[in-house]
């Protein structure tokens, strides 16, 4: 199977496996409990804390772990609703986010969520934000730094800069962009979440940096781990597998693109629209229009070929509805059911995209004869 849904879920590295079974054959004790091995687990924790910070250059308590951005962004946006004083009930997020930001962002804040719109290259309109920051001064902006969708990435550090300025917190859903871009100014923000799973972690761990004012963050309580910051017992190995894929990743981000560009070429020749064409967007995606056939027949078609892609018109497999982001970029609900999602990782060589570009027609071909047979079908049936 070649494998192009790499922003659903990456395949664990093999340096993230390696650091799993080690971490869980030698600091299996609970890092909290008050013996040695214990004090070992913790002090091996504590190493990973300090490798992670130091990928993004920062103090390690600036470090939560968690259990994945969707429980990252649901306690950002309960601990800022808990804190915010009465004259903030708003929070700003922009137009393309997760669900998980949009969703937390509509529990804990309601009426009082306020959409920051995007170009019909799906990229933030500065000008906006100033307003929104200006009308009602927010208790929090949040912006996604790279859409898992179309790949846009977005103008976050300006984001982030007039915040600042006007002493509103912000938060970046940081999951697409870290383990495929340079990490610097990231921790410019209140808040950045991130996935270990999107770059060859393990699926449930992942992590939240506070900003430096931040220390007083409570997520989840229970028995105060995490410096308090998010309680739950550690999963050890999990974040030394994390760790580790990070720093894989970290030493290897300059990906070749001409494979990539080769395709979109032939795709385009196909009649295929890209999503944020002229805009930047990470190096691994590339978000179709097709002009012909909804992406599921797509899907399957190519799935059979021995391909598996995304689809970009609905928030999951089996949720109906076209995309928000796609409507926020101005896709019509119609074309937004022809979406598809191609995502590479690391290990994609460039065969594998001429392969898919190959695959593309012939699953035309095939769509195209599966049509004239149903029009057949239903003439016999009249
Ligand atoms: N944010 C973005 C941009 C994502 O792509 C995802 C994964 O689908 C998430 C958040 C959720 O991450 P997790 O699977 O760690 O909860």
């Amino acid at each position: 199977m070649h494998y192009f849904d790499h922003n659903a879920t990456a395949p664990l590295s093999p340096a993230a496996r390696q650091a799993w079974l080690e971490a869980q054959d030698a600091f299996w004790a609970n890092p909290s409990s008050p013996y040695r091995p214990a004090a070992r687990a913790r002090n091996f924790l504590e190493d990973q804390r300090a490798r992670l910070a130091g990928f993004f250059g920062i103090h390690p308590e600036r470090v939560v772990f968690t259990s994945g951005a969707t429980e990252a962004s649901n306690a950002i946006f309960g601990w800022v609703r808990e804190t915010a004083s009465s004259d903030r009930p708003a929070v700003a997020i922009s137009a393309v986010e997760h669900p998980c930001v949009r969703e937390a962002a509509k529990r804990f804040f309601g009426g009082g969520v306020r959409t920051l719109p995007v170009s019909g290259d799906g990229v933030l309109e500065l000008a906006r934000v100033d307003e929104v920051l200006s009308a009602e001064t927010p208790a929090l902006v949040s912006v996604l730094a790279a859409s898992n969708e179309t790949g846009v990435l977005q103008p976050w550090r300006e984001v982030a800069e007039r915040a600042r300025r006007v002493g509103v917190r912000s938060h970046t859903d940081a999951v697409q962009w870290i383990g495929k871009l340079p990490l610097d100014g990231l921790t410019g923000f209140d808040f950045v979440s991130a996935s270990g799973h999107k770059f060859g972690g393990p699926k449930g761990v992942g992590f939240i940096l506070l900003g430096p004012e931040q220390s007083g963050f409570r997520g989840q309580l229970g028995g105060g781990q995490e410096n308090d910051h998010r309680s739950g017992t550690e999963d050890l190995a999990g974040i030394a597998a994390m760790v580790a894929a990070l720093g894989e990743r970290l030493s290897n981000l300059s990906p070749d693109c001409a494979a990539r560009d080769a395709f979109v070429s032939r795709l385009k020749q196909q009649g295929a629209g890209i999503l944020g064409e002229a805009t930047g967007r990470l190096p691994n995606t590339v978000a179709l229009l097709m002009p012909r056939f909804e992406s599921i027949r797509w899907i399957t078609r190519l799935d059979r070929l021995g391909f598996a892609i995304g689809s970009g018109s609905a928030c999951s497999t089996g949720k109906e509805g076209p995309s928000p982001v796609l409507r926020a970029m101005g896709v019509s609900p119609e074309e937004a059911q022809r979406a598809l999602r191609i995502s590479a990782g690391p290990g994609t060589p460039a065969s594998g995209w001429q392969a898919l570009a190959n695959a593309f027609s012939q699953a035309e071909s095939a769509l195209e004869r599966d049509e004239g047979e149903d029009r057949l079908t239903s003439v016999i049936e009249i």
